[in-house]
């Protein structure tokens, strides 16, 4: 009766051990999922600094942070989502190359629309280039360096 036990045990332990082999040869998703895990890592980060970059124009379009620092750590998150996004083409099949920088603004845009309330309903300028609001002062884009011509309310 106790070999009975102890042969279950070991077959047990055994099966425990193997388990990745046997199952990694049956489902080779068990390798995929290892890079879904990545990806929906990288995807979190991709986000949290895309959000980042939305309120960094925000602060600077309201003037609560310095121009240079601003410039400093918007190039700084810019670099940050670039690398997660060549590193995120890399884990899909893919491997198109696309614009990753105008990805990047684009996407930034649509976060600071939705923030849109929280911005200054002030006489601020809007870039007609890019939508970003700027002081009714200045006379260039802050987000992206276009001369402000035209002077509508936000
Ligand atoms: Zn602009």
């Amino acid at each position: 009766m106790s070999f009975f036990i102890i042969g279950l045990i070991v077959l047990m332990v055994f099966l425990f051990v193997m388990e990745p082999f046997i199952s990694g040869r049956k489902f080779p998703n068990r390798f995929i999922s290892k890079k879904q895990l990545r990806e929906k890592d990288l995807q979190t980060k991709r986000e949290h600094n895309m959000q980042s970059i939305a309120d960094l124009d925000l602060d600077n379009a309201i003037e609560k942070i310095p121009k240079e620092d601003y410039f400093t750590l918007r190039k700084a998150y810019v670099t940050r989502i670039e690398n997660i996004t060549r590193e995120l083409e890399g884990l899909s099949k893919g491997g198109r190359s696309v614009d990753v920088k105008k990805q990047i603004e684009n996407e930034v845009l649509v976060r600071r629309k939705s923030q849109k309330t929280a911005a200054p309903k002030s006489n601020g300028r809007v870039c007609s280039s890019c939508s970003g609001v700027n002081s009714p002062e200045s006379n260039f884009c802050s987000t992206c360096g276009a001369k402000l011509t035209i002077q509508k309310p936000v």
